[in-house]
């Protein structure tokens, strides 16, 4: 047998954005595909990004850098907020936002409200990394449409993250004008409701529509970014819009952050701040829906 005979057949798994771009990662060994009512969920071992969890061939988290997106949806208004005792968590069905938040000792309860209980069955199963949160006991699972959730419950919240798959199927509506106006509804007076808001890069569109909707209903609204490895693009976005005048900026309490003692590992208080600095064409094409950020207005 020849040398080149030897070698071992690889297999890649392949996201595709649109029909111009292709995310592709070598795998080491299939964990889990299955078909729930909702979607098709694989979890896959692979070569440079760990353990990686797809829906629909869709990218969710990555063993690799899923600390950068679940420390920057979290943190962020977790250290501007002066007290968040209660949260909701919608979609995250891996539990990841779900761990970052309940690292602040003040969080009392977190309810986290996922359409699909089969990707919280795999994620326990598959990625502890993530979901041994769910374990916690100021963990509340809920399993259904948080869609339908926020429009009837009596509950009411300090803090509300939608932690979302891109705005397809059961996750469309998690972009619209009647849940969001019931977010605000579910909200405590002085409460912060941040949104996983696409690509500027490649879904500005979608961008500005999530922060025209926002801008309607909520007192303030920001956006700021992160860096991924993970999502096409690369630089991603999250929303954050209250109820009440906080301001992520003025009010942020860096002080707070040293003495939490949380060991972060993307997180810090220049990233904080730095973070919702604008490149300029994001700046420009979200300005009508910005709220009173100078250096955002005027980059
Ligand atoms: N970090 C991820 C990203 O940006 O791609 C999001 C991860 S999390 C796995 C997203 C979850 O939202 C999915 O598991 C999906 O089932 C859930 N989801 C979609 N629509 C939903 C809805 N209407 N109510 C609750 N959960 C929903």
């Amino acid at each position: 047998m020849t040398e080149t005979a030897k070698k071992k057949l690889q297999l890649w798994v392949e996201e595709h954005h649109e029909d111009f771009l292709t995310m592709r990662y070598r795998v080491e060994k299939t964990l889990f595909s299955g078909e729930s009512d909702f979607q098709h969920i694989d979890i896959v071992e692979t070569s440079g990004f760990g353990k990686m969890l797809f829906n629909d061939s869709t990218a969710m988290i990555s063993e690799r850098d899923e600390f950068i997106y679940h420390e920057m949806i979290s943190h962020v208004p977790l250290f501007v907020h002066p007290g968040v005792r209660r949260v909701l968590v919608i979609g995250g069905g891996d539990g990841g936002t779900v761990r970052e938040v309940l690292r602040h000792p003040g969080v009392r309860h977190c309810r986290l409200v996922e359409i699909d209980p089969l990707v919280v069955e795999a994620c326990r199963e598959h990625i502890p990394v993530t979901s041994a949160a769910l374990d916690d006991p100021r963990a509340e699972v809920t399993i259904g449409d948080g869609v339908q959730f926020v429009a009837t419950t009596d509950e009411r919240y300090d803090l509300v993250i939608v932690d979302s798959t891109d705005p397809v199927g059961p996750a469309t509506p998690l972009f619209g004008p009647e849940f969001y106006g019931n977010v605000h509804r579910v909200l405590e007076d002085g409460g912060i409701a941040v949104s996983q808001a696409e690509s500027s890069l490649l879904e500005l569109d979608a961008q500005k529509s999530l922060l025209g909707i926002l801008s309607a209903i909520y007192e303030r609204v920001h956006v700021y970014n992160y860096v991924n490895m993970t999502y096409p693009g690369g630089l991603w976005s999250f929303s954050l819009a209250t109820k009440g005048q906080l301001c992520p900026l003025e009010n942020f309490d860096e002080g707070r952050v040293e003495s939490s003692g949380i060991e972060f590992r993307y997180y810090n208080p220049m990233i904080h701040r730095a973070a919702f600095a604008l490149p300029t064409f994001q700046a420009k094409e979200l300005a009508p829906y910005l709220t009173g950020f100078a250096d955002t207005r005027k980059p």
